[in-house]
């Protein structure tokens, strides 16, 4: 075991059409974190998938973890999925009107959902966060948001704000092209810390419309939070007329149908969902009570559309998704299922004095190079501590095991991954992980 002389995976297919993809796209990709900057060698292209593996263009096969970044929680190619899409696009693809199809997929997510009770459906998380965003400045007539460092809503001007120096701060723009005028109406505190949030609202008294939390942080490691924290945002919210805003595009239906909301039993105002709600089509929604979301036009004053919002063929992967997930026992199987793979590495590296630790809810998890029981800020992750996955990646991908090609970033368990997959899978965890640290 733990060889450093197994050869790198063939990656000349790939390799090929990155190099095309260079002539079209910037960085050769559609979403930057593909471009594998924070690992070994070049982007994998991938051909097909099919339950738990991805077969790249080289005919290398991997385990994968990634599932799309979160959508995939049945796996790829879900015969469910793909039976439903395909009977509904015989029908044709879209008629920018509305279909039975969208009254389907909402009534499965409201009837399951006590958190919403009307909602719009968008296609994609950003959409669907930029668009919840309008309507919280639109229902509470403020103009502020709040929103934690380490916390990822998408690209939306309003969020690619990064916390300056200080404990409540202006955001400061971390994209160019973002006005900094836009960024003066973000706040940024760190997460996890009731005193600079109490600071905030002390400050900007009356001109907050919404605090917007990942309440269960996963774009920067896995940064847990206590119920008791998210419940203090709760009340502090309520105390001031705030919208609490919980987004939920990768939480949501991932930890239990009525995600973070669910899992602690702490009621937002506004929700957001995007991936997993789509099936692997592009899907986001912003829901909310029925009184608030009566301010959505053309019922109310926040204009918000699209051409192919509701589309009936991403509606239809959703629905069969999320039948399937409304199955008794689903994510009690799935979530057991990852505890019993991160508590047997957790052993393995603990047996062997590894600076390691698995980070786990429901079926995402998370490496952390740490010795640390808990990490809830983003100030908490080593940055230095990435060389060592950027090592652990690659020894996965040569032992078939395909993780998101950056440390910062979760895995995500699926029902596709069979007990004999995530044997393997631990085998090559517990290779290279010794290979990372001998
Ligand atoms: N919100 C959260 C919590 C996310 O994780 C993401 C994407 O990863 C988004 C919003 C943006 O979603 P999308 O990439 O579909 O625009």
């Amino acid at each position: 075991v733990g060889t450093t002389t197994k050869p790198d995976i063939s990656r000349e297919k790939s390799a090929a059409l990155y190099e095309k993809a260079k002539t079209y796209f910037p960085g050769g990709v559609n979403s930057p974190v593909r471009a594998f900057k924070s690992v070994y060698g070049t982007p994998l292209f991938i051909e097909k998938g099919d339950g738990s593996a991805i077969w790249d263009a080289d005919g290398n096969q991997f385990i994968d973890f990634c599932g799309s970044w979160g959508p995939l929680i049945l796996g790829h190619n879900h015969p469910k999925v793909r039976e439903k899409v395909m009977e509904v696009m015989q029908n044709g693809t879209s008629f920018g009107a509305p279909t039975a199809l969208e009254n389907e997929l909402a009534e499965l997510i409201v009837k399951n959902n006590k958190f919403i009770q009307k909602l719009r459906f968008v296609s994609s998380g950003t959409e669907a966060v930029m668009s919840a965003i309008r309507l919280a400045r639109g229902y509470t007539k403020r103009d502020k948001i709040l929103k934690f460092e380490g916390c990822y809503h998408g690209h939306t001007d309003a969020l690619l704000v990064k916390a300056g120096s200080g404990l409540v701060t202006f955001g400061e723009t971390s994209s160019a092209g973002v006005p900094k005028s836009f960024a003066d109406e973000t706040i940024v505190v760190a997460l996890n810390d009731k005193a600079a949030v109490e600071e905030a609202f002390a400050e900007f008294k009356d001109q907050i419309a919404a605090v917007i939390i990942e309440p269960i942080p996963a774009n920067n490691g896995l940064l847990l939070q206590e119920k008791e924290y998210l419940q203090f945002l709760r009340d502090i919210c309520t105390k001031n007329g705030t919208l609490l805003f919980f987004d939920e595009v990768i939480s949501g239906f991932r930890v239990g149908f009525e995600g973070a909301a669910g899992y602690y039993q702490v009621k937002p105002d506004i929700i957001t969902y995007g991936k997993i709600i789509g099936g692997g089509l592009p899907v986001g929604c912003y829901g909310s009570s029925a009184e608030i979301m009566g301010n959505v036009s053309p019922d109310g004053p926040v204009y918000q559309g699209g051409t192919l919002s509701g589309n009936p063929v991403a509606m239809a992967a959703g629905i069969a998704q999320l039948t399937e997930l409304l199955r008794s026992g689903f994510y009690k199987d799935l979530n057991k299922k990852t505890e019993e793979f991160t508590d047997a590495i957790q052993r393995f590296a603990t047996a062997r004095n590894y600076t390691f630790k698995v980070f786990t809810i429901g079926s995402i998890f998370w490496f952390a190079f740490t010795n640390k029981e808990s990490i809830r800020r983003a100030d908490e992750v080593d940055a230095a501590s990435m060389d060592k996955f950027k090592k652990l990646h690659r020894e996965l991908l040569n032992r078939g095991v395909y993780f998101g090609p950056s440390g910062y970033e979760v895995g995500f368990i699926s029902s596709a991954h069979t007990k004999i997959d995530l044997e393997k899978a631990k085998r090559a965890i517990f290779e290279s992980l010794e290979v990372v640290f001998n």
